[in-house]
């Protein structure tokens, strides 16, 4: 496996004395907080818990560099002080919840943007967008490079989010050159790890749920669609590495493991490792569910020295671990070192915190 240089490593450490971070009591965001500030940054988080939850930025509360703000940042972002970097991911990323308030995320994806570049002029600091493989949308080409302008139906469920992200991209590029701002443009692919949402409606965090607790896996579709997971603490480590490479690297660039597999293979892969009974119930796809996806990172590799480090399998043990502990089941995967049960045809899996008191 290939591994990072240890200038890489030191780049992340140069001259980030505050960041701020939207979205940052999210998935993405919480990990991206606890990363910033053990690299000795002061953090600034700002969320509105439409998606995220205080559960996750908790252990946080009482360090002396962090702080939290309650914030929607379609309102405009108001800091005291110097900032030195701001991370944008503040947008629900599953369809499940982007889509029950379209027109919001929308708002979100495009004047949460605006209010975030905005901050950037104010504080003359580099901002990175947190965009997304979704700009592709159902691709005609296969692997995406980031040269592909994407395949994108502008009418249907999942415009708000695509189209929304795509608008996102086009007003960093635009304070760019207008203003001569130094913006970075991550697109990140299916990213996936501890602190999803049980409820989240994402194929990995609901393929383990329903495993650990012996419920049927909905496979939309036959499940031969494809996607290709990267594991957030690589996701994390690419998006500061974006951050703190030179002015001129602006991106779009894609960060994303370029492991491909299909829906179908990563519900066998999560039966394998829960030992779980559950079978598999096949549902109808979505409409606009892309077909394929994997991402070409040269760019990545060539501009910021990364590369995914954390195999599928590595990821999974410890995504299905920490849902394990949430819903109060030991994980029953031998690779964690802890005893394999229910890993008969005939047990079930499915243990309730009431079960366990
Ligand atoms: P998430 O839903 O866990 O996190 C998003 C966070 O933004 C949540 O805490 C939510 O409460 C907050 N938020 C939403 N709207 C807001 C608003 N108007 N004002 C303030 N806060 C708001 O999702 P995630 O997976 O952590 O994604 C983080 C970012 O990465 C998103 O911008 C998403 O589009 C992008 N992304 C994620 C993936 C992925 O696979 N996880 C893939 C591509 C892009
Ligand atoms: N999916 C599925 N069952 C689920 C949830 C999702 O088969 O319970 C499929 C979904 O149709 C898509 C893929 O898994 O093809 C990834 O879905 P997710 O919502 O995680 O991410 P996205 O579609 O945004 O890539």
């Amino acid at each position: 496996m290939k591994m990072q240089s240890p200038i890489s490593s030191s780049v992340l450490v140069r001259d980030v004395r505050h960041a701020l971070v939207t979205g940052g009591a999210g998935f993405i965001g919480s990990h991206l907080c606890d990363s910033l500030l053990q690299r000795g940054a002061r953090v600034t988080c700002i969320d509105n818990l439409f998606t995220g939850s205080m559960r996750n930025i908790r252990p946080l509360l009482n360090h002396p560099h962090f702080r939290f703000i309650e914030h929607d940042v379609r309102y405009p972002i108001r800091i005291e002080g110097p900032l030195n970097r701001i991370y944008n991911l503040a947008c629900p990323a599953s369809p499940r919840h982007y889509q029950t308030d379209p027109i919001g995320t929308m708002r979100t994806c495009v004047v949460g943007t605006m209010n975030a570049l905005e901050l950037a002029r104010q504080k003359s600091c580099p901002v990175l967008q947190a965009s997304t493989s979704e700009v592709y949308g159902d691709p005609e080409v296969h692997p995406q490079p980031e040269s592909y302008p994407g395949h994108v139906n502008p009418t249907g469920p999942r415009a708000c989010y695509d189209e929304g992200k795509r608008a996102a991209e086009a007003l960093m590029f635009d304070y760019r050159r207008v203003f001569g701002l130094e913006v970075k443009v991550a697109r990140i692919f299916n990213t996936y790890g501890p602190r999803m949402l049980e409820n989240d409606g994402r194929v990995m965090s609901n393929f383990i749920v329903q495993a650990l607790q012996g419920e049927p896996i909905t496979v939309y579709g036959a499940g031969d669609q494809t996607r290709s997971f990267c594991f957030v603490d690589d996701l994390v480590r690419g998006l500061e590495m974006l951050m703190e490479s030179p002015r001129s690297v602006t991106g779009p660039i894609n960060l994303g493991n370029p492991q491909e597999v299909s829906i179908a293979t990563i519900a066998r892969e999560i039966l394998a490792c829960t030992g779980s009974s559950s079978t598999l119930q096949f549902e109808p796809l979505p409409q606009d569910d892309p077909k394929r996806r994997k991402p070409v990172i040269d760019a990545a590799e060539r501009l910021l020295d990364w590369h995914p480090r954390v195999p599928l399998k590595k990821g999974l043990e410890a995504t299905i671990a920490y849902f394990a502990l949430q819903l109060a089941v030991r994980a029953p995967c031998e690779t964690l070192g802890m005893p394999k049960r229910n890993s008969g045809r005939n047990s079930r899996t499915r243990l309730t915190l009431a079960s366990q008191r």
